[in-house]
């Protein structure tokens, strides 16, 4: 197993930069998920990682040793594709072998791990089936298996699960994690679904464009959000941001919006007249008849446990949590109330974390 670092890490093709001074280390045994949208460079940070892509600029490391200049197969990483990269050809116990065979492993060496990794991965009732014989999530695992077989110190997994209906990539997410917990092997895995990333990452980084935006635990970045971009990507229900200026209200800081007034932690640095953006995330909000945020409903979607009452605020949409037997009427001025300390204020201009 080992640590993974990148130092100044720079990425260009031809003359286009897509990528400037990635820093950051994985330490040992850590699951650490790339997370943002398509196009912000997380799949080509993986490709470097693995030497299927060059290093423009900067250190990579793996377990200590300057990687930049290695060949892939001398990396001790495996890599878990998107499309699984099955062979139809063979066998599930062949293409789980596969690798150690071209290695020229010892036949009962190849055995042990084959059938090791079959029982870990549930898959020993199906090593005579062609990958066509499975279901998606069967030949998930077996792509697993693969990577698994070769003990390799450091896995790369690359959206591995956006194939899956949604049923079956939950099912799935938590067979990762669970096989994560029992083999503790560094893993580096990419997505842009941040349910993905809250429920298996030990440390999450969010990317945007070529750059790092915040790395963190899945708390520090759902509590904590350094940025509105970061407080907008994560969380299942969309935050609500509403567009203020700073004001003081009987002694402390105040965000003057359009849809009312909203009170700030005092601890706040904040000045008179400052523009801000307040992020309030929907189960942050409460339906309080005194409260000082008026928005209109529009309609209330029923979850099951919980239901969520869509409004029109001043700025667009606006959403809130709100118990599931709750009635509004359509169109009505709904109000709200919401405690300073659930407010994540940013400068208007800069957009980061006040
Ligand atoms: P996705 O989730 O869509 O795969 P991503 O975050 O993984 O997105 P990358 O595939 O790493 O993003 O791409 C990052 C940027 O680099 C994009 O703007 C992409 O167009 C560009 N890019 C990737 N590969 C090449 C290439 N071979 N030549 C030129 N530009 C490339």
């Amino acid at each position: 197993m080992a640590t993974v670092e990148y130092k100044s890490i720079g990425k260009s093709f031809g003359a286009f930069n897509i990528m400037r001074d990635i820093s950051f280390l994985i330490e040992d045994h850590q699951f650490v998920v790339l997370l943002g949208p398509s196009g912000c460079g997380k799949t080509t940070l993986l490709r470097m990682t693995a030497g299927l892509e060059t290093v423009s600029e900067g250190d990579l490391f793996i377990g200590g040793k300057r990687v930049n200049d290695m060949h892939p197969r001398d990396r001790d990483i495996a890599m878990v594709f998107q499309n699984y990269a099955l062979y139809p050809t063979m066998k599930v116990y062949e293409n789980i072998a596969f690798s150690l065979e071209v290695a020229k492993q010892p036949p009962a060496e190849i055995k042990r791990r084959v059938e090791h990794a079959a029982e870990i991965l549930n898959l020993t009732p199906y090593l005579q089936r062609y990958p066509k014989e499975l279901s998606g999530g069967q030949r998930q695992r077996v792509a697993m298996g693969r990577a698994m077989v070769r003990e390799a110190a450091v896995f790369l997994f690359d959206e591995p699960l956006s194939n899956l209906d949604a049923k079956l990539r939950a099912h799935m997410r938590t067979e990762i994690r669970q096989l994560h917990n029992r083999l503790k092997t560094t893993t580096i895995y990419v997505t842009h679904d941040q349910i993905e990333a809250m429920t298996m990452a030990d440390k999450i980084v969010v990317m945007r464009a070529g750059k790092i935006e915040q790395i963190g635990t899945p708390d520090d970045v759902y509590d904590r959000p350094a940025s509105k971009y970061v407080a907008d990507f994560i969380g299942s229900s969309a935050i609500n941001f509403l567009t203020g200026t700073i004001v003081a209200d009987q002694g402390a800081p105040a965000a003057e919006t359009k849809a009312g007034l909203i009170r700030l932690e005092p601890s706040l640095k904040l000045s008179a007249g400052q523009r801000v953006i307040c992020g309030v995330r929907p189960t942050d909000v409460t339906v309080d008849p005194q409260g000082s945020i008026v928005a209109r409903s529009l309609l209330i979607e029923r979850m099951g446990h919980e239901a969520q009452l869509c409004c029109e605020g001043p700025e667009g949409q606006f959403l809130a949590i709100v118990d599931k037997s709750a009635h509004f009427d359509e169109r009505m001025d709904v109000r709200f109330s919401i405690a300073p300390e659930k407010v994540h204020v940013f400068d208007a201009a800069t957009e980061n974390r006040v």
